[in-house]
Order: structure tokens, then C-alpha cells, then sequence
């Protein structure tokens, strides 16, 4: 089902989790491990992340060293059918840009449809590791807009290989990303939304959003999109802080602002099941609060910590 049937059919707030494809060598029951408990919140799908390979370089036995691509978390498209087949509810796969071309995303669409899944989270992709910015491949998409129009027209039969005629259309709905307080790359937040307009316009289905800790930014985020008339579903992803080190790393790598009074209980908390029970009181404000607003679904980002999100997603049912 979609996303979209999921929320115009919903009586109450929905909770979504998403996870992160484990570590090369582990097996599916490491994503069962970590799922089966939040399943008891009857969550309305599971997202799962994609991971690009990384250039690595390898010492070889005469000391010399070779270039690698290695991708330390395969498996998104395989957990996505497990989930599935396991669960019997929706997996939507994350898709992006980085790393594919356009014909080897046609050819993962196709697969995707076969399985039966019904969504995709359309995304671009950070840069590689050893780029400076984002780079697509040669034949690839340079921006999420541009995947997602391939989603789309897909969606109406058109396939990249214009040999087809008559396609068979598949009916993927796609979600795209949304910044609360703006993609990092974007020179302010009046483009960076009308970027987000136009995947809206191109016919994205909802926007999920980049985690925030302050729901203030996403109540500001959502007037704003709502004044220039973005009008679908706004989906706030959720994270809890539950270690000092993320006061750092958090904002470092996803460019977002941690509250003052946040860091400050983090900071003066004594062992790391303090940083947790205040992480987890904060989310839970968060998400209550959000819920009273009227959000159409919570979605947590489970990675690595489902005893957190269970402890916050029990005080809301
Ligand atoms: C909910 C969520 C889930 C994510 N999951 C993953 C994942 O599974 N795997 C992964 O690798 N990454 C993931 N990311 C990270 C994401 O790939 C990065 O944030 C990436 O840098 C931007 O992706 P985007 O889809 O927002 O890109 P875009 O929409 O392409 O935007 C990127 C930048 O380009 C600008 N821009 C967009 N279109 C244009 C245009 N036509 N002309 C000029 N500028 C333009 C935007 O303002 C923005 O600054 C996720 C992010 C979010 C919020």
C-alpha cells in the first residue's frame, strides 16, 4: 500500500521506523533482532537506507596497495522483501542518485516492482568520501528531482531504453527529503524550499524530514512550505541524542542545531544512561508535541538504538 493510502486511511497519528542495512557478514535476524520488538507498536512500514560503496585502498602481500569499492551495508532491496515476506507490512527502500546510472536505476525500479513494493524515498545521495561534493556518474541524475522524475514517468510507462513502446507502467509512490533547517549546500532557505517545490510538483507523494531537535524549526518549516503551496503530507524524522559525542557529530555530519537546553542537561549528565534517559524525555516532548500538532505519522530513525524508541513510542500509545 502507500504511503499516501497509509495516511488518507489513518484515524490517529501513524509511527514509522527506518533501519539501516547491517554491517557486511551479518545476517537478516540482526534487522529481526532489532525490529521484532518496536512491532509491537504496529508500525505502518519500515523504511530501510541505502549505502553507496566507498573507495577504499587495500595493502596487498607485497606491501603495495590496490583501490577498493567496498560497501560496508549492502542488502537495502533484500531487506526490504524480507521485511515484507516477515512482517507482512510495507518496506520502503531508499533510492539515490550517487553511484548509479540512469539505466542501472530503471533496472533496480524494475526490481522493486517485481517484489511489489509499492514506495520509494527518492534521494540524491551525499558525495563520495573522496569527493569534495556531490558528483553523479557519468549517466546519472545530478539531483533527487531528477530521479524522481524517472520514478515518475516510469510510473506512466516510459522507460529511459526508447525501444519500449507501450511500457508497463509501475505505481511507485515517492517521498522525497525535506530540511527543517536547510540542506547544508543550499545558499538559504527560501531556495532550498523552492527546490522542495519542485519535487513536489513533479508529483512526490510527501516529504520526510531531516531529524530536528527543536520542533519549533519544523513548525516554522512547515508554514513556510505550506505558504508556498506545498501541500502534501509533512513527515517529521525523529532521533534521540543518548551520548556527549553526538553533540558534535549530529550537527557535523547532518547539519542540524542541537537546543541549548539540551546540550546542556547532556553535558552535565554523569554516565551515558543519564545521556539516555535525557535523550529520551526530550524525544518523547518532541513527539507528543508533534503529535498534538497534528502530524500525519512519527517516524523514528531506529539506527542501532529500538530500546530508546521503544521507551518513547510506549508513552504515546
Ligand atoms: C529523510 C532522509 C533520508 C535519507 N536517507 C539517505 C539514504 O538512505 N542514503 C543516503 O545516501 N543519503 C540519505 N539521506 C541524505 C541525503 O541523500 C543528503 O542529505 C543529500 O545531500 C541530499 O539529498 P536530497 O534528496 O535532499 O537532494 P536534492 O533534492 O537533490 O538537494 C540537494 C541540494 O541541491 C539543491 N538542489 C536541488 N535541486 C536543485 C536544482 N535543480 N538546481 C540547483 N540546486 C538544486 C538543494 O537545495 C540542496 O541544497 C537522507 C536524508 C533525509 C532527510
Amino acid at each position: 500500500m502507500k504511503i499516501t493510502e497509509h495516511i488518507e486511511q489513518a484515524k490517529d497519528t501513524l509511527i514509522s521506523f527506518e533501519v539501516l542495512p547491517p554491517l557486511k557478514g551479518k545476517t537478516i535476524n540482526s534487522v529481526y533482532d532489532h525490529l521484532d520488538p518496536l512491532m509491537e507498536f504496529k508500525p505502518s512500514w519500515i523504511n530501510v537506507t541505502y549505502h553507496r560503496s566507498e573507495s577504499m585502498f587495500k595493502k596487498k602481500l607485497d606491501g603495495t596497495f590496490e583501490k577498493v569499492e567496498v560497501r560496508k551495508r549492502p542488502g537495502t532491496v533484500g531487506i526490504c522483501a524480507a521485511i515484507m515476506n516477515h512482517y507482512k507490512i510495507d518496506a520502503v527502500p531508499h533510492i539515490i542518485c550517487g553511484g548509479f546510472t540512469k539505466r542501472e536505476t530503471e533496472d533496480a525500479l524494475i526490481d522493486l516492482d517485481f517484489l511489489g513494493i509499492d514506495n520509494v524515498l527518492v534521494l540524491r545521495g551525499d558525495a563520495a568520501k573522496n569527493e569534495a561534493s556531490f558528483e553523479p556518474e557519468k549517466d546519472g541524475h545530478h539531483y533527487a528531482s531528477d530521479l524522481l522524475e524517472q520514478v515518475i514517468n516510469m510510473n506512466h510507462g516510459i522507460y529511459i531504453d526508447d525501444d519500449i513502446k507501450n511500457g508497463g507502467k509501475t505505481n511507485f509512490c515517492a517521498g522525497i527529503a525535506g530540511y527543517p533547517e536547510k540542506h547544508f549546500e543550499a545558499p538559504n532557505l527560501e531556495i532550498d524550499l523552492q527546490m522542495l517545490k519542485q519535487k513536489a510538483d513533479l508529483g512526490a507523494g510527501y516529504i520526510m524530514t531531516q531529524m530536528f531537535f527543536d520542533n519549533q524549526k519544523f513548525f516554522d518549516f512547515v508554514k513556510a512550505c505550506r505558504d508556498l503551496g506545498i501541500t502534501i503530507p509533512i513527515i517529521p524524522g525523529l532521533k534521540p541524542i543518548t551520548n556527549k559525542k553526538q553533540l558534535s557529530v549530529l550537527p557535523r555530519i547532518f547539519h542540524v542545531d542541537i537546543p541549548t537546553e539540551l546540550s546542556n542537561a547532556i553535558m552535565k549528565a554523569k554516565t551515558d544512561a543519564d545521556c539516555e534517559q535525557i535523550g529520551t524525555e526530550w524525544l518523547i516532548q518532541q513527539s507528543k508535541e508533534l503529535k498534538e500538532f497534528g502530524v500525519p505519522v512519527l517516524h523514528y530513525y531506529t539506527l542501532g538504538k529500538p530500546k530508546v524508541i521503544w521507551n518513547t513510542v510506549k508513552e504515546l500509545v
